[in-house]
């Protein structure tokens, strides 16, 4: 097996490989160390590799470990975020990914007005039209953007997309052609990009490179960096 060190250097790697086949500039682009059932030992170990930035999809789970873990890191919480539990992320992380209501960002912006705080928020879109799957519909995110964009301590810099699972990362390709357009077309409108550069959240351990090529800012690696999970 190799080591977590390993595993951040050949991702890192193929970060900028990928960004040059694209054409874009590898520094834009962030890799959020996914870290969900791996325990607060491994996510040091990233630590000491020089990774900061980690991704969490269970509240309960992050709120035992984050505190563990210096405090120059950075959070993004990337699960299904039920409101009665917003109040606890709005406190603990620096992103939320999975903003799919209004109700949700309403409920994230109250308990950040009590605290003073901000925080950035993407928007989850369920690009394959999945119908069990969370993240509102392609046609539903203006809407909800129009809504969100008038919140000021949640702001909102991009979408966020969990294409359907297909083991080849080229089937994935034309879902993140369609996320980089639907942001495109939302940028046009006036309802993203304005103050910030927008960020599109897509790919995964198996599909980050072909993420990269289509757009994105942000690749979610979890498996690649601390191996199978349980
Ligand atoms: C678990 C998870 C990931 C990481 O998946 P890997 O295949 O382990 O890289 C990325 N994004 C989300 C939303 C996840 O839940």
């Amino acid at each position: 097996m190799t080591s977590i060190k390993d595993n951040l250097a050949d991702i890192r790697q193929k970060i900028t490989l990928a960004a040059e086949r694209g054409g874009r500039e590898a520094d834009r682009i962030k890799l959020v160390a996914v870290s969900k059932r791996k325990p607060a030992a491994q996510i040091q170990e990233a630590i000491d590799a020089g990774q900061m930035l980690f991704g969490e999809n269970y509240v309960q789970e992050a709120q035992e470990k984050i505190p563990l873990l210096p405090e120059s890191t950075s959070w993004h919480f990337i699960g299904h975020l039920q409101s009665n539990k917003a109040k606890i992320v709005a406190e603990l992380f620096d992103v939320v990914e999975t903003i799919d209501s209004q109700k949700l960002a309403d409920v994230l912006e109250k308990h950040l007005a009590t605290h003073d705080r901000k925080m950035e928020g993407l928007i989850q879109v369920n690009i394959g039209l999945e119908k069990q799957k969370s993240g509102v519909m392609p046609e539903d995110v203006e809407p909800l953007l129009l809504h969100a964009n008038k919140l000021e301590h949640l702001r909102i810099v991009g979408l966020m997309a969990m294409p359907p699972y297909m083991s080849d990362a080229e089937a994935v390709r034309p879902y993140f052609a369609k996320m980089r357009v639907l942001a495109d077309q939302l940028e046009k409108k006036g309802l993203l990009g304005q103050q910030t550069k927008t960020e599109l959240s897509m790919g995964m351990s198996g599909d980050f490179e072909t993420a990269i090529e289509e757009g994105a800012t942000i690749v979610r690696v979890g498996t690649a960096i601390f191996g199978t999970r349980n």
